[in-house]
């Protein structure tokens, strides 16, 4: 399959990986919008969040963004997840991630 975050959880992709456990990985994005901007996301390919049905890992994705939240020292200071879904919130990849974003004061309401 032509998915970029299925080839880096295949390694054969090259990434900064920071976490990973049997369900999940998370990576530095390569393209940052803030000092810390990291990338969870799912071992499993689904294209979109409203595609599936798995609430425990999607929660289980919310936990371990607040763990590198925490191991990356913004919990404190705050952080913003982000779920890019279709064309108008600039979804560019087909495989589910939150993006982790801080180290920085977030404008609201966002871009
Ligand atoms: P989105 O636009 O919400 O679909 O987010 C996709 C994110 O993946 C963007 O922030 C990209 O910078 C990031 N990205 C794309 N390719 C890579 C890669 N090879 N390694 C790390 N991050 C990537
Ligand atoms: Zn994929």
């Amino acid at each position: 399959m032509d998915c970029v975050f299925c080839k880096i959880i295949k390694n054969e992709i090259k990434s900064e990986k920071i976490y990973e456990d049997e369900d999940v990985i998370c990576i530095r994005d390569i393209n940052p919008q803030a000092p810390i901007h990291i990338l969870i996301i799912p071992k499993k390919h689904i294209e979109k969040l409203y595609q599936t049905d798995e609430i425990e890992l999607l929660g289980k994705m919310l936990k371990i963004a607040c763990l590198m939240a925490e191991k990356e020292k913004i919990k404190e200071s705050g952080f913003r997840i982000v779920i890019n879904t279709n064309r108008n919130a600039g979804q560019s990849v087909e495989h589910i991630h939150f993006h982790l974003l801080g180290g920085r004061v977030m404008l609201w309401p966002p871009g």
